[in-house]
């Protein structure tokens, strides 16, 4: 007798649930005339200089695999901005990896990293993608979960409390999706002492790095000895708004650098070429028009956070990112039914907070990567819910 393909299938992604979020997205879907404020890429079309970049590779021919550590023209270019950036040095032949987006760099850092069985802290609510690539690297995840009451920045102390003889590495990503929160530099030099105290790993995800409102974003691996101990991860899907292209980056030590290449030339060889060339442009020639799209963002983040607390949903500041995650307990409703009651009465999407754990229950994620004028129908929709279920 021969087995089912669901006997087949390895019982670790047998038993995955699927993402909460698109699960959502095909509900929106299937229903016509919505606003989305659910997804988590930018509006903007790619700037025309980086398509224009890309175009012109094809004519002179860039049609091959590049180098599986990526065109090294590119790297280059990664060390420089992040030197410029944030002081921090990177070798760009040994410390940077060129990957397909900060997706494929994350999955290679946790492979090459986590054992069976290791522990890996993720503070929470935390983006989707986190916690079942840390299982499917064979590792443990434990939440840290964080609050409104306390910006939804980790602190130090709850890192410290978690850790046990398994704990193996810290996994960062501020400004935050979903939330928005961004750590300050001291909150960030307490949590490093933490970190070096106990010999984690620290993965920073940075990609939304440049999107940063309130104060300015510290790069984990410019403090005082974390660079060692840090693998950074960034790239260019929101910064440059190129998320479709794939292209994105791991700096660290060359050891670890070197590991996660011998992962990455068995199982992708190399990201496209044409998009690492259009990257390149990105870096060249792209910083005014990233300044722009950020001072939209923020224009849009300001509005947004006005109508939330207008309605009398209670709303932490967002500093980063381009999600807003507002409190809707006060409708009554839990984060899936407030999101599912929006989608069928108002015709708008957004994500319940439950799908970035349980520590998200009792919020939802607005994306305000969105037209003014959507946005602003959008809350208008909202706030007529709110006031439905007896809000102000
Ligand atoms: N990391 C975070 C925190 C994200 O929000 C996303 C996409 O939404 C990604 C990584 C994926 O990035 P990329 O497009 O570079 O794979």
């Amino acid at each position: 007798m021969s087995k089912t393909w669901c006997e087949r299938i390895n019982p670790v992604v047998r038993d995955m649930p699927p993402s909460g979020i698109r699960r959502f997205f095909d509900m929106v879907a299937e229903t016509k005339g919505v606003i989305s404020l659910g997804v988590g890429e930018p509006d903007f079309v790619t700037p025309w200089h980086i398509r224009e970049a890309c175009i012109y590779s094809l004519e002179k021919g860039y049609t091959m695999y590049t180098s599986n550590s990526g065109l090294l023209e590119l790297r280059y270019a990664i060390a420089r901005d992040l030197a410029d950036t944030y002081g921090v040095f990177y070798d760009p032949r040994s410390e940077i990896l060129v990957t397909v987006g900060v997706s494929q760099a994350l999955d290679l850092a946790l492979r090459a990293l986590v054992c069976p069985g290791d522990e890996v802290l993720i503070p929470e609510p935390s983006y989707v993608s986190y916690a079942p690539t840390v299982i499917l690297a064979g590792g443990k995840v434990v939440p840290l979960p964080t609050g409104m009451e306390q910006g939804f920045c980790l602190s130090a102390h709850q890192v410290e409390a978690a850790i046990t003889p398994r704990t193996k590495l810290l996994l960062l990503c501020y400004p935050n999706n979903p939330t928005g929160a961004v750590l300050d530099r001291k909150t960030l030099l307490e949590i490093a002492e933490v970190a070096a105290a106990h010999d984690l790993i620290v993965i920073s995800d940075e990609i939304y790095d440049r999107l940063t409102y309130v104060g300015q974003h510290t790069c984990v691996a410019s403090l005082p000895g974390m660079k060692e101990r840090t693998v950074l991860l960034n790239g260019f899907s929101k910064s440059y708004a190129m998320t479709g292209w794939r292209v994105g980056y791991a700096c660290g030590h060359g050891d670890f650098i070197a590991a996660m290449t011998k992962i990455h030339q068995y199982t992708m060889l190399c990201a496209p070429i044409t998009a690492q060339m259009a990257a390149l442009e990105a870096l060249k020639n792209g910083r005014s028009g990233m300044e722009r799209m950020v001072r939209e963002y923020n224009r849009r983040r300001n509005v947004v956070l006005h109508a939330f607390r207008d309605m009398g949903l209670p709303c932490f500041e967002p500093k980063g990112a381009f999600y807003a995650f507002p409190e809707i307990r006060v409708t009554g409703l839990t984060s899936e039914e407030f999101a599912e009651t929006l989608l069928q009465e108002e015709k708008v999407a957004v994500v319940p907070g439950n799908a970035f754990g349980p520590s998200g229950e009792g919020f939802v994620r607005c994306s305000y990567a969105a037209s003014l004028e959507d946005l602003g129908e959008a809350l208008r929709r909202m706030a007529r819910l709110v006031r439905r279920r007896g809000v102000r």
